[in-house]
């Protein structure tokens, strides 16, 4: 047996054959599970947003399927999808509600707060307190082409790291 290929988004395996290959990634199948699969991440807000503007697909109200799958213009919501996708909207609503209520601070304020409280571990560290908080000098602040180095810090600056520029 040679070398096989196995695709996540089928489950399903079979050789490793370059023309096997560009077969099964262009496969009408193969975009739809890929399609599937991207759309559990997708916020719920949006499906139903794009999902409203389409009108019902006929094949997949008479039938309970149709061959276009995801790339189908018309709408596959069934009215308990669209009940799902609501609920999930009305929780996700909820949860930032309560977060709000409890003043959890978001990103940016943790950031904030991280830079202006020094932690302090020990008497010696007495110094550090009256250390100066560093920010942006505003000389630079209108400068067009700051080095990454001296742009302030952001919730995206911190969780934006592109690992493949590194080393
Ligand atoms: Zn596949
Ligand atoms: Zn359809």
């Amino acid at each position: 047996m040679g070398k096989q290929y196995y695709c996540d988004y089928c489950d399903r395996s079979f050789k490793d054959e370059t023309d096997a290959r560009k077969k099964h990634l262009s496969s009408l199948q193969h975009i739809n599970n890929k399609a599937n699969h991207y759309n559990q991440f997708k916020d719920p807000r949006d499906i139903l947003k794009e999902e409203s503007k389409k009108i019902p697909c006929n094949n997949f109200i008479n039938y309970g399927e149709c061959n276009f799958g995801n790339n189908c213009r018309f709408s596959h919501l069934t009215p308990a999808m669209v009940w799902e996708l609501q609920r999930m909207v009305a929780w996700k609503d909820e949860l930032l509600r309560s977060q709000q209520m409890r003043n959890v601070p978001n990103n940016n304020e943790i950031i904030d707060e991280y830079f202006q409280c020094p932690i302090v571990t020990s008497d010696e560290n007495d110094e550090i307190i009256n250390y100066p908080i560093w920010n942006i000098p505003s000389e630079l602040k209108n400068y067009p082409n700051l080095p990454p180095s001296l742009w302030p810090i952001t919730p995206e600056s911190v969780t934006d790291v592109n690992f493949g520029k590194w080393g």
